[in-house]
């Protein structure tokens, strides 16, 4: 882990840090062909940090013709598995040695903590990249059973050309989890980070460069979901869209997909995760501090957040006290300050959409928190709902505001931690060893963890059951199936020579 800085020193390094703001295409940075630019603001302070590259339909016409030349031409889709390893490794090692500034630059462009993006958000992208350079010469193809005549055999081969639809959220650490199996497998990627929080990518792709990646495979074209998400969407020269972001989004590259020229489409979408606790769950200081870091760690701007808690009567209210105890640990401010963990929401747009979920808390039994700390900052809030189907008990908030829910027995708890159109995440914290098993199976989530918040790591795949997800997983091995495509090749070995020469 990185030793961190002084909140001073922090300061510091990002009123002098370099900002990239055009887009990146065929190696190189552009403005847009429109020569427009959107301003990036700090969410934190604020203040305007840089003009960003606005583009257009245009540039998305240009970086996926790039990127299509280059897959074409093989100059990455063709190397050697051991060269593509070689190259993401040196990528992982420019990443490493320029860590500080990728965690200063996510910080201010997106409101995370410094805390966070030193000590997960960046090494955990290192990380990442890492993982899936090492997998790259270690994946065979299969030899399917056939006659002594034949040979069939099932291989894969790159996808092609994909677009990369990112969210705000951890702007790197997202784009990481889809370039290192698309660029591993062999894929020119068209990248296209929130408008939020766009200068972690175009920075990615400058070091991308640097570490060996050919011009061209690697592009980030910077805009508005709806300049640029929706064009690369229906555009009829991209083999796949990889998305990550909310279920509304998300439903429409499916029909932009049908529209046009039927790409693969993979979604990660919300999630509105449960945290089973029962009676009989052991060291409830432990299951308080697991709550909390899944209710509230990055502001609650996670699609895992443990966001709603169905706790049994026997133990709710001593819980809630130790729940209270460690949120107040919590502290709340200026993201550049080490020592804060509740950063500022993204924008003032979506500090507007959580507030209106404060609001809608006053109506209920409030437990802790339920306050503005100025403008983009939310203190942590419990609130306890008293109807199943209370708005804080079944929409993704997004933000620092965890919801209560008192069941009476096991059945009842999975039965209400089931009741949504969601199924990312989910946790049980139980000392039963039995009653942890059967709830894990019987709730429908894509990950369920148990006595523990947690999300898995790269070994595993992560994605969602029911309205969380579509097509695929990112993650672990099976990450790679989302960008490339089997190929039958069957080979006939009748011998007919003697035939022929009779
Ligand atoms: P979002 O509004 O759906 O945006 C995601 C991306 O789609 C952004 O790049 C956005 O661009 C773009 N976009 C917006 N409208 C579009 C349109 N009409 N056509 C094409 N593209 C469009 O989501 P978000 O608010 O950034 O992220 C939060 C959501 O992501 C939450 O729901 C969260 O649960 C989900 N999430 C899921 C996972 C997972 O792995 N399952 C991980 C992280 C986050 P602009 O913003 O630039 O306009
Ligand atoms: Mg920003």
């Amino acid at each position: 882990m990185a030793d961190l800085l002084t909140r001073a020193e922090y300061q510091a390094l990002a009123a002098a840090i370099d900002m990239p703001t055009n887009a990146f295409i065929d190696g190189t940075y552009r403005p847009a062909i429109s020569g427009k630019t959107f301003t990036s603001t700090n969410p934190a302070t604020g203040v305007a940090l840089c003009d960003i590259a606005a583009c257009g339909a245009e540039d998305v016409d240009f970086a996926v013709s790039k990127a299509r030349e280059a897959f074409d031409d093989g100059r990455w889709s063709k190397l050697h598995p051991a060269e593509r390893k070689d190259v993401l490794i040196r990528l992982a090692k420019l990443m490493t040695r320029n860590a500080r500034e990728l965690a200063v630059l996510e910080s201010i462009d997106s409101g995370k903590t410094i805390y966070d993006c030193e000590t997960v958000d960046i090494p955990e992208s290192i990380h990442v990249i890492k993982w899936h350079a090492e997998l790259i010469d270690k994946i065979y193809d299969q030899v399917a059973p056939a006659s002594d005549n034949h040979i069939a055999m099932v291989v894969r081969e790159p996808v092609g050309v994909v677009g990369l639809v990112l969210p705000w959220n951890f702007p790197l650490l997202m784009l990481a989890w889809k370039i290192g199996p698309a660029l591993a497998a062999g894929c020119s990627v068209v990248v296209k980070p929130a408008a939020e929080t766009t200068l972690t990518a175009l920075r990615m792709a400058e070091l991308a460069h640097e570490a060996g990646v050919p011009r061209g495979v690697f592009n980030v074209v910077t805009g508005s979901g709806s300049d640029v998400g929706e064009p690369l969407g229906r555009h009829m020269d991209l083999d796949m869209v990889s998305f990550t972001g909310s279920t509304v989004t998300g439903r429409r590259f499916l029909h932009y997909s049908a529209d046009s020229n039927l790409k693969e489409v993979v979604l990660e979408l919300g999630g509105k995760n449960p945290c089973v606790v029962l009676d009989d769950a052991e060291d409830l200081d432990a299951v308080a501090a697991h709550v909390v870091n899944g209710a509230f760690w990055n502001m609650g701007e996670n699609c895992s957040a443990a966001s709603r808690l169905i706790v049994q009567s026997g133990v709710k209210d001593a819980l809630l006290e130790r729940i209270k105890a460690h949120a107040r640990e919590w502290v709340v401010g200026d993201p550049l300050d080490p020592q804060v963990r509740v950063g500022a929401l993204v924008s003032p747009a979506h500090f507007k959409k959580v507030c209106s979920y404060l609001e809608a808390a006053q109506a209920e039994t409030i437990h802790l928190g339920g306050k503005i700390i100025g403008e983009g900052f939310i203190e942590p809030t419990i609130a306890e709902v008293k109807a199943r189907d209370a708005k804080l008990a079944v929409e993704e908030i997004f933000g620092p505001i965890l919801t209560v829910i008192e069941v009476a027995h096991f059945e009842e708890a999975i039965a209400v931690a089931n009741d949504t159109d969601y199924g990312l995440a989910a946790s049980i914290f139980t000392a039963n060893g039995k009653r942890a098993l059967r709830g894990a199976r019987a709730l429908r989530a894509g990950t369920v963890t148990v006595n523990s918040f947690g999300e898995g790591d790269i070994t595993t795949p992560f994605g969602g059951y029911k309205q969380s997800g579509f097509g695929g997983r990112d993650n672990s091995i099976h990450a790679h199936d989302q960008y490339t495509q089997l190929k039958t090749i069957w080979l006939d070995l009748t011998d007919t020579s003697d035939a022929c020469a009779d």
